[in-house]
């Protein structure tokens, strides 16, 4: 009776050790396999490419021309392009004009509403970070005008954009306010 149950138990062990080491390794394999594989081709898939310094330098000519220009001193420096536009000498579509402010179309728009705003005089301020205390009434009044051209324009709203030396991508070293609108703006900006 003993030597019969011992020898049963010793078939059921053999038969489990087959089974185990055969048919059910068999089938787990691929699976783990298929479960290592999938994550990696599914990031490939979904994963932007990493952005390079290449892309961010050269992505358009307006930041090529903006690195390019070296910020000036001050009103020594040449006229700009901007100086010659509020002299008349080289020609503009204006939209406003005041005695202090002048706004007239990008002559390279990049959105359906293109405008910029500036001081007809540049008195030092080749970018807002040379802006002094006694010229916050001109900003202020620069601003005012810019909301007014935005509003008149793009009645569903706007962006208005002040670009400062290289790394804010400034090409013109004579204060603007990009007047932006008539489509749906993107953020973040490049
Ligand atoms: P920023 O890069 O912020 O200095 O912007 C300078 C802007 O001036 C750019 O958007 C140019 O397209 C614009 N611009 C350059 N020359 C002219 C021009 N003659 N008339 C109108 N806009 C101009």
């Amino acid at each position: 009776m003993l030597r019969t149950n011992r020898a049963a138990v010793l078939s059921l062990a053999a038969f489990l050790a087959a089974s185990s080491s055969s048919a059910l390794r068999v089938r787990a394999a691929p699976t783990a396999a298929f479960a290592l594989v999938r994550p990696f081709a599914a990031a490939r898939e979904v994963s932007p490419p990493p952005p390079t310094t290449a892309v961010s330098m050269s992505g358009s000519d307006e930041v090529d021309k903006a690195i390019a220009a070296s910020a000036p001193s001050g009103d020594d420096d040449p006229p700009t392009i901007f100086d010659k536009i509020v002299s008349g000498d080289i020609p503009s579509t204006k939209v406003y004009e005041d005695d202090t402010v002048l706004a007239f179309r990008d002559v390279s728009p990049q959105a359906p509403t293109h405008v910029l705003v500036i001081p007809k005089a540049r008195d030092g301020l080749t970018q807002l970070s040379k802006a002094r205390e006694d010229q916050e009434g001109l900003l202020g009044h620069l601003l005012y005008v810019a909301q007014e051209v935005g509003k008149k324009e793009c009645p569903n709203g706007f962006r208005l954009v002040i670009n400062d030396g290289k790394d804010g991508a400034q090409s013109v070293y004579h204060l603007h306010i990009h007047v932006l609108g008539g489509r749906q703006m993107g953020w973040p900006p490049g």
